[in-house]
């Protein structure tokens, strides 16, 4: 059944989950049916000024309770999300608000100066904004985010959407290896992407409806479920302008009824504390949430015992950190996500959803409903097993295309599959591991080098804490491999010892050129290494 009422995921869980506490922060907490009443009143508030079914409505918020009522109150409105990174420099700001066709902009009083800046050139006709208000002019739309709600119904407004066209969000990638595509995702890959989440995480058992997509069916027992993230009590870091945020950190945790507590800033003391205080049942965020609590005395000595599960994504977990979590919680799965936004977030999962079993160094298999292939440049029949190529993905959460980017789209979508740019090979029991981005890749004298591998090299040696490496490009040979290393506190490695500890493990072609000591390595905010901006310092290292 194509036409569904919008606002499904929120009207879901307020309906089973009704008085227990969803968000938490500081002193200030919302219940499922607080924030879903919340929600319908942002609703009805953009309907009565005629927005709605077509109309994009932007984020522009750090995570904060304000954000889960204005997103399902604009998907219940049958309008489209778009989320914006608060820290966006002006202009690629006023590139995301243009090119999405922002109709209105929810900000924050705080972050709201770069929009102020950017006023003049953006399209939106309407600023709604969380107090405390902000300074200077933000256009003639402006209102404040409760007198927006004020006088509103409650009531679920009556607004149906086809599932398979309509766009239920429209997300801008990470911007990690070139300027950010609107990646255009219906309402049928956000649903799909938040249960295939929620099921995996929750014991849930996931069932096919009539239409091929996945509902959730009924709530299985814990114990029998091999991976049992997501329902208790979790600190969410993961910012909810990203999708791995806003699926799996909003979305599939109100799926499975568990309370979320925000932190407004990573302090990992305070994290530490405060997961230890709240007994957390999981812990999750990219890799370099972890890198920062393996880092942290206090993370090794707290009682985190009522931890069950751990979760990671958006970027590799160095196989390091996997044994050093695992020695810090023996017999809690650490679960490792592979995905893009392009495909809404989550496409493969370690452990395995059918077998349950995790192999080190592969990021698992599909999760449910979702087919996986590697194919060659040439061809787009799978690869045998244990062969290197291109990553392809194809199930419900695969986006219906990148907006207005008609080459993009030719490129990346093959024949039903989605092209991920990333190299990856799977082995005989279908497990898939990433080798690298197709676009990270190095050509040395012809020969394909990937960084991740000399990454992974440093990273286990003495004294390093953490590693990235780039290629400095030279004429004759075309890329040498360049490493730069933050050291751990106290410890002083040698940059020619450590550049012949990995030498010594690989091939000629591969070796490592040179080696940079730095204070840290730059990361996106959804915790990507920025490699581009490491290339952009390569020249002070000459
Ligand atoms: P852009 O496409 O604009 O450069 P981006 O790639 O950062 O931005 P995202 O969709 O946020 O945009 O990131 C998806 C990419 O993150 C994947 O293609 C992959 O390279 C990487 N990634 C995500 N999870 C993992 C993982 N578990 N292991 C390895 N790489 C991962």
């Amino acid at each position: 059944y194509p036409e569904v009422q919008a606002g499904s995921i929120l009207a879901g869980a307020a309906t089973r989950y009704g008085d227990r506490t969803a968000f938490a922060l500081g002193d200030e907490s919302l219940t499922f049916a607080e924030i879903y009443s919340a929600a319908c009143r942002f609703a009805n508030a953009l309907r009565a000024r005629g927005i709605g079914h077509g109309d994009v409505v932007a984020i522009h918020l750090p995570n904060c309770l304000a954000y889960p009522i204005a997103y399902h109150g604009i998907l219940l409105a049958g309008a489209t999300f778009s989320p914006t990174n608060p820290l966006l420099p002006p202009d690629d700001l006023a590139f995301q608000l243009t090119d999405c066709e922002a109709a209105a902009v929810v900000t924050f009083g705080p972050v709201a100066g770069t929009l102020t800046a950017v006023a003049d050139r953006i399209p939106s006709r309407l600023t709604i904004v969380v107090a405390p208000a902000a300074e200077g002019d933000l256009g003639p739309g402006t209102v404040e985010f409760q007198a927006f709600l004020a006088d509103q119904p409650d009531t679920r407004p009556d607004v149906t959407v086809d599932v398979h066209t309509d766009l239920a969000h429209l997300a801008y990638t990470g911007g990690t290896t070139g300027r950010s595509k609107g990646v255009q995702l219906t309402h049928r890959n956000i649903l799909a992407n938040s249960l295939q989440s929620a099921c995996w995480s929750s014991g849930s058992v996931p069932v096919l409806d009539a239409n091929g997509d996945v509902v959730i069916d009924q709530i299985g027992s814990e114990d029998e479920f091999p991976a049992r993230l997501g329902t208790g009590v979790a600190i969410n870091l993961t910012p909810w302008f990203h999708a791995m945020g806003v699926i799996a950190g909003l979305n599939s945790a109100l799926l499975s009824g568990s309370t979320i507590v925000l932190h407004s800033r990573f302090d990992p003391v305070a994290y530490v504390a405060d997961a230890e205080r709240l007994q957390v049942t999981s812990l999750g965020g990219a890799p370099a949430l972890f890198a920062a609590l393996l880092a942290t005395p206090s993370f090794h000595t707290a009682d985190l015992s009522s931890v069950r599960g751990i979760g990671s994504g958006a970027a590799p977990m160095n196989h390091e950190m996997i044994r050093a979590l695992q020695k810090r919680f023996p017999g809690v799965i650490i679960a490792e996500g592979y995905g893009l936004t392009e495909m809404t977030m989550g496409a493969v999962i370690s452990p395995s959803y059918r077998s349950g079993l995790r192999k080190v160094g592969s990021v698992g298999g599909p999760v449910f409903n979702t087919e996986l292939k590697v194919v060659g440049p040439d061809s787009e029949e799978p690869l045998p097993p244990g062969q290197e190529g291109e990553v392809c993905l194809r199930g419900p959460q695969m986006m219906r295309g990148y907006r207005n980017r008609p080459e993009e789209n030719a490129a990346a979508l093959v024949d039903g599959w989605l092209h991920t740019g990333d190299i990856g090979v799977i082995d005989e029991d279908g497990y898939l591991s990433i080798v690298d981005r197709k676009k990270d890749m190095l050509l040395y004298k012809g020969y394909n080098v990937f960084p991740r591998e000399l990454e992974e090299l440093l990273i286990a040696l003495p004294g390093v804490r953490a590693a990235a490496v780039i290629g400095r490009p030279r004429d004759d040979v075309g890329e040498l491999p360049v490493a730069f290393v933050v050291r751990k506190p106290s410890e002083t490695p040698d940059a020619d010892r450590l550049i012949a500890m990995v030498n010594e493990k690989v091939v000629p072609y591969k070796r490592l050129r040179e080696l940079h000591f730095v204070d840290d390595i730059p990361v996106s905010a959804a915790g990507k290494v920025l490699k581009r901006e490491l290339r952009k310092q390569l020249p002070e290292f000459s």
